[in-house]
């Protein structure tokens, strides 16, 4: 137990120095700017700004003239940014966001097609389906994948079967952009609301480096701000159709959420003018870097997933199966004792690594460097050599990259 302030400054920077001497590969994690970080620390942490759905003037709370203010200033930065002509900001994640689309939305009954968990689907519907009532309510389908892509005629073939009425596009594991502006036509046809869940990509369609779903015919997007996006930790859910804002707005608030974090406001507007600066040319960068870092793990015999025509990857991410190579246990965690953060899954039939380069680029590394990154995973899992030792290696390289880049 703490006993002091020194007791808690101490382990935040045990944290920290951890942290920092370790190179951090996961896909959903960022670092935000100092300027962005210090706006979390502000007054708004400790106040109310409830207000009713898509009538943000209309305040529960006294003192909120600013706050009024600030919402929605903030409001048009993310539309400018992300298209739409109604938003929600109060989802305090990105699962969150995503919860209300789905509880907002769907009538029992319904069907919903969503990325399988073993496709690295987030799963908002199929896990919300183990609370009793809604397994009995809310029928789940999963999307086909060929090759780590939507497999779109399978996913149209699909639709006139089961009939959903939404059809959620998105993963934690997108290595391919989603064929949204394909899919509209049927949608229209068979009355599927088009959803996407941008969680992990937010950064890239900030960027400009992948099409936005919004301007390619999605009806709703929600996502995180705090993963390929380097704001703060949140959610944010955007739509050209005012009964789908007010239908989600109304699920979330007041049964979702009441205080709704006021301190990420000036977080994330500050984050999205610095994207609007910088955002090109970092998301230009990530992707070189995931590309570069796919090519070589290829190089060295590990098999990289997806299209090697196209690069492996579109994104910020890459995936690896390295379920040849024996690991014992979890693969993350033998990474770990390397002092290599990413993320693994072997709950299928295959063993999988995802490894993202927003962190490491923000924080400076270019291509050249992919190729040192390589060697590291080569040693670990291919050669299996003492992990001590490359983690003294590890170290060593990750400390080089302790500087930001692309902000102000
Ligand atoms: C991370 C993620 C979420 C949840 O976002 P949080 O901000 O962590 O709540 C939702 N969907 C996908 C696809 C994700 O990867």
């Amino acid at each position: 137990m703490f006993k002091s302030l020194e007791d808690i400054d101490k382990k935040l920077s045990e944290h920290l120095n951890y942290r920092n001497s370790c190179l951090n590969l996961i896909a959903s994690e960022n670092y935000a700017s100092d300027k962005v970080r210090s706006y979390l620390s502000g007054d708004f942490s400790n106040r109310y700004g409830c207000y009713a759905t898509l009538n943000p003037d209309d305040r529960e709370y006294s003192g909120n003239k600013y706050i009024n203010e600030f919402e929605l200033e903030t409001h048009d930065l993310v539309l400018s940014m992300f298209g739409g002509k109604y938003v929600d900001l109060r989802p305090i994640s990105g699962h969150m966001a995503g919860m209300g689309v789905v509880l907002g939305i769907l009538n029992p009954g319904d069907t919903v097609i969503e990325v399988a968990l073993s496709d690295w689907g987030h799963g908002l519907v199929g896990p919300m389906r183990l609370i009793n009532h809604f397994e009995k309510t809310i029928n789940v389908e999963y999307m086909p994948f060929k090759n780590a892509e939507v497999d779109l005629d399978g996913l149209i073939a699909q639709c006139r079967k089961v009939k959903p009425r939404m059809v959620i596009f998105g993963g934690s594991g997108t290595i391919f952009f989603e064929p949204i502006k394909e899919f509209r036509a049927i949608a229209e046809e068979l009355g599927i609301i088009v959803v996407y869940d941008a969680s992990h990509v937010t950064g890239l369609i900030a960027g400009k480096v992948m099409p936005n779903p919004i301007e390619n015919g999605a009806d709703i997007m929600f996502g995180s701000t705090h993963k390929s996006f380097p704001g703060p930790q949140g959610g944010f859910i955007v739509s050209n159709v005012e009964e789908y804002i007010e239908k989600i707005g109304n699920a979330l608030s007041p049964s979702l959420i009441t205080s709704h974090h006021l301190n990420r406001l000036p977080s994330l507007a500050a984050s999205i003018l610095e994207l609007k600066k910088y955002g090109n040319d970092y998301a230009t960068q990530v992707v070189k870097n995931s590309k570069a870092l796919a090519k070589e793990l290829n190089n060295l015999g590990f098999d990289v997933i997806g299209d090697k025509d196209k690069g492996f990857t579109q994104t910020h991410l890459l995936l690896v199966d390295i379920g040849k190579y024996n690991v014992e246990g979890a693969p993350g965690i033998l990474l770990e004792k390397a002092f290599i953060l990413c993320s693994d899954d072997f709950s299928g039939d295959s063993v999988q690594i995802r490894v993202g380069t927003p962190e490491i680029t923000r924080r400076g590394a270019k291509e050249e460097d992919m190729i040192k990154i390589a060697q590291f995973f080569k040693d670990v899992i291919i050669d299996k050599k003492d992990l001590e030792k490359v983690s003294i290696e590890v170290q060593k390289f990750a400390v080089k990259f302790n500087n930001i880049e692309y902000c102000f």
